[in-house]
């Protein structure tokens, strides 16, 4: 079966097939792996992938399960001398010991110590990558901007809120750099199409000639030539036709600086003044004017704008043409990193005040105090969980409470009341609740129209209800 490696990679790397290398938490390298003797002009250079911090041979990534860790060769593949090539590359692969506690974003403070930890480690060679499996999400993170692109916290809410799912036919201008792309492929696909159900389909557009032979490259070695049909045309005179035939869509995302020019194309009857200038000049230009919506279907619309200035535009023109139920969102997504700043173990330190063990020993020390904290409160009954008769038998060892169970990965449960007046806090409520937000906000933030176009309803489709559900009966 060719299936695209976003749809299904399989359990293991292949030859030929796209892998994204994980060299940091956020830096990614899409990589063509190729075989020893393969010479596919992929995005790495030659058949080694060669780091500031070690080297990586296609032929260690091959066939190995999706999310190994690959250590870097022992081999000098006589890379590290060599002039910098690839920015994503050197940038960022990580050290064995470095990185696998904190990313170097998150302290600047840890960047010469890391430093050092890399080069040593790089000295042992012992730095590693991991190779990963290609999905729109990570295809988001690491592929080659050529346009502001739509991130997935945006992309996940549009598909949901235009019902893209399998057998969906979603159509898409512009394409930019294929991240919206992507996504809408997985969640129209249709892998098992029952009988008469569609397969699925994108039909992308786009006018930038360079960025139109860019996709159309990407897509193929993507193995999406038969899920997504990219056609090079400006939309705003051209419409949504292909070969003069209907995609018949249900589901339609317009990343456009104009919207509202587009709009007119997206009609289910030929558009009336003011709108019919450029619908009569485009490939639609037939006596009898084909839509390129589906006529049995609810059609769900997103557009995507900057400005409110677009917004008002694109409303505007939506509800001439007939659109209902416009409404308009926008998406701040935004991380929260939230921890303990320490554990607290009340031992004469002030809670999340000067807690922090002075070194291993005492770190050790208050690891094993936690530890038997845990499971004495976890081995302690609650109100309402003893059992009477067992209670009264003396010799029977404590009954867990409900639901906690007797080891250290309990859940959090809330402070007790000790008869004493004093309150026993559990150990993994102890220290300072810390909340620190991203420093800046990766989403293109942009204004999401959406509005639905309620399917054709024809006189014989009133007559088939009336017939199938007759009133008063
Ligand atoms: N959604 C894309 C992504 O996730 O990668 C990014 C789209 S980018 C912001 C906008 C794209 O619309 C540009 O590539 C631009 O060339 C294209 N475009 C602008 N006007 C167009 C038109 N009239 N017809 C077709 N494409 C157009």
């Amino acid at each position: 079966r060719n299936i695209s490696p976003f749809l299904d990679p399989g359990p293991r790397t292949k030859a030929n097939s796209l892998a994204i290398l994980q060299l940091s938490r956020d830096n990614l390298l899409p990589v063509y792996l190729q075989s020893p003797t393969g010479n596919h002009d992929g995005y790495a250079e030659g058949a080694v992938v060669n780091t500031r911090y070690g080297s990586f041979p296609h032929s260690t990534m091959l066939n190995v399960p999706w999310g190994s860790q690959i250590r870097a060769s022992k081999v000098d593949t006589g890379s590290r001398g060599r002039k910098r090539k690839r920015e994503g590359a050197d940038d960022a692969c990580r050290d064995a010991t470095a990185a696998s506690e904190k990313d170097n974003e998150d302290s600047p403070a840890a960047t010469n110590e890391e430093s050092a930890a890399v080069k040593k480690a790089v000295a042992d060679s012992s730095g590693f990558i991991h190779v990963l499996p290609p999905t729109p999400e990570l295809w988001t993170t690491s592929l080659p901007h050529r346009t502001q692109v739509v991130y997935t916290p945006d992309y996940s809410y549009i598909l949901h809120r235009i019902r893209a799912r399998p057998g969906s036919v979603l159509i898409e201008a512009g394409a930019g750099s294929g991240s919206f792309t992507h996504a809408s492929v997985r969640a129209v696909y249709n892998g098992c199409p029952a009988e008469g159900r569609r397969k699925g389909k994108v039909f992308s557009f786009e006018f930038h000639e360079q960025r139109y032979h860019k996709m159309k490259e990407e897509l193929s070695g993507h193995g999406m030539d038969g899920l997504v049909h990219l056609t090079h045309r400006d939309v705003y005179n051209g419409g949504f036709l292909v070969d003069g035939n209907s995609p018949e869509a249900d589901a339609v995302f317009l990343d456009l600086p104009a919207p509202w020019e587009a709009l007119p194309h997206l009609s289910r009857r030929r558009p009336q003044p003011p709108f019919d200038a450029k619908a009569a000049a485009s490939e639609n230009d037939q006596a009898e004017w084909v839509s390129p919506l589906n006529p049995k279907k609810t059609v769900y619309i997103c557009t995507f704008s900057p400005c409110i200035e677009q917004v008002t535009k694109t409303v505007s023109a939506m509800r001439r043409l007939g659109w209902v139920d416009i409404d308009m969102v926008e998406i701040a997504n935004r991380k929260l990193h939230t921890s303990r700043e320490r554990v607290g173990l009340n031992l004469n330190f002030d809670r999340g005040v000067n807690n922090s063990a002075r070194d291993v020993d005492e770190a050790i020390a208050r690891l094993t105090d936690i530890e038997n904290r845990f499971r004495e409160h976890a081995a302690k009954p609650r109100d309402g969980d003893e059992d009477m008769d067992s209670a009264d038998e003396g010799d029977e060892p404590p009954t867990p409470a409900r639901g906690i169970p007797t080891n250290v990965e309990a859940p959090p449960a809330a402070a007790a009341e000790e008869p004493s007046g004093t309150t026993t806090t559990p150990p993994w409520l102890e220290g300072r609740l810390i909340t620190r937000g991203e420093p800046e906000i990766k989403t293109h933030t942009s204004y999401l129209v959406f509005a639905v176009l309620p399917m054709e309803w024809t006189e014989a489709d009133e007559a088939a209800a009336a017939a199938r559900y007759p009133l008063g009966k």
